[in-house]
């Protein structure tokens, strides 16, 4: 194995920047060279494939987003369009992939080394925490202070109105951003959405709040449970407090990457190479207790669900 690519793909996230440095500088490190696909896997059907050397990765490591680019493009579930994919990698005579991204960029990772014998690796980059195989994704870190600052902006004006707020926060099926951002902001309430609403419950908890002469309620729900300006209209008229939605959004993604992050990505995109210089592919990376580890990606996405954090929403309840 002589060249290496490395392409972003899925939603960004920061800390992906330090993974490419990662992969980057390690790779040139090991005497390999290395090649940066643009815009995932989609830059990767159009050929948008450039060589990288270590001044293509300065100055990036404390830069959010991803430097790469990334995209969705679904039609590389498409075996020939894949096809096609691993042609133009061997055109460029490149024999192994890292992939930064989720569980979907994984399977795309695992399809290319199983029917074409491209080497690849995925590392996890996701602000959502819903990687299966590792304890952190790269970028979990960094979203969750963004939105333990919210919180805490949150309560700021929702205590000096009386207010009621509801902060929507990202994670779609994973709520550990939400859980970890109600613990630390000290919500009254936290909705995750691997749990059943319960809105009578919620009702009840606010009217708590109230009668204990509390001059705020904040109320932190995972992203696509429901509409958040309509609940909060619903807990006006109930309660009779202003209740306003906030949805972080987007904003959550941005950002400048905290230590961890930067630190989890430079590891991931250095351990990244070691697998490849050892021959394997197929694999993602992971932290697990402290130590970085590889997984079968089948296996990892099949067979090693991520734990609902049912503990730290039972503290949230005791530290009511
Ligand atoms: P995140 O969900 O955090 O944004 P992700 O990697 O899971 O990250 P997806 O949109 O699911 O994001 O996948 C990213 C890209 O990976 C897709 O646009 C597609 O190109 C490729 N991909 C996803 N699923 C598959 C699959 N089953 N087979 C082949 N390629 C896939």
């Amino acid at each position: 194995m002589k060249k290496i690519a490395v392409l972003t793909s899925g939603g960004d996230a920061p800390g992906m920047n330090a993974a490419i440095r990662g992969v980057v500088r390690s790779a040139l490190k090991s005497g390999l060279e290395v090649f940066g696909i643009y815009e995932g896997y989609y830059g990767l059907y159009h050929d948008k494939i450039k060589p990288l050397d270590r001044y293509s990765v300065s100055d990036i490591i404390n830069r959010g987003g991803t430097i790469l680019g990334s995209a969705r493009f679904p039609e590389f579930k498409n075996p020939e369009i894949r096809a096609k994919c691993a042609d133009i990698l061997r055109s460029h005579n490149i024999d192994a992939l890292v992939v930064i991204g989720g569980d979907g960029s994984y399977m795309g990772a695992k399809l290319l080394t199983e029917e074409h014998g491209i080497q690849c690796i995925g590392i996890p980059g996701t602000i959502d925490n819903d990687v299966a195989g590792t304890d952190y994704t790269i970028g979990y870190q960094t979203a969750l202070e963004t939105a333990v600052e919210a919180v805490d902006r949150l309560r700021d004006t929702s205590s000096s109105h009386q207010r009621i707020s509801i902060l929507e926060i990202m994670g779609r099926h994973c709520s550990d951003l939400t859980i970890a951002a109600g613990i630390a902001g000290g919500a009254e309430y936290i909705v995750p959405s691997e749990m059943e609403f319960n809105r009578e419950e919620l009702i009840r908890k606010i009217e708590r709040c109230i009668a204990k002469g509390k001059r705020h309620a904040i109320i932190c729900i995972t992203e696509m449970i429901c509409d958040v300006n309509q609940l909060a209209r619903e807990i006006e008229s109930r309660v009779h407090k202003e209740t306003r939605a906030t949805v972080l959004g987007h904003v959550q993604r941005g950002g400048s990457p905290c230590a961890f992050d930067r630190i989890l990505g430079s590891r991931m995109g250095a351990y990244a190479v070691d697998l490849l210089l050892a021959g394997k592919g197929g694999y993602c990376v992971g932290i697990q207790n402290e130590h970085l580890v590889h997984h079968d990606i089948i296996d990892a996405i099949n067979n090693m669900q991520r734990e609902f954090k049912k503990g730290l929403l039972e503290l949230a309840e005791r530290l009511e």
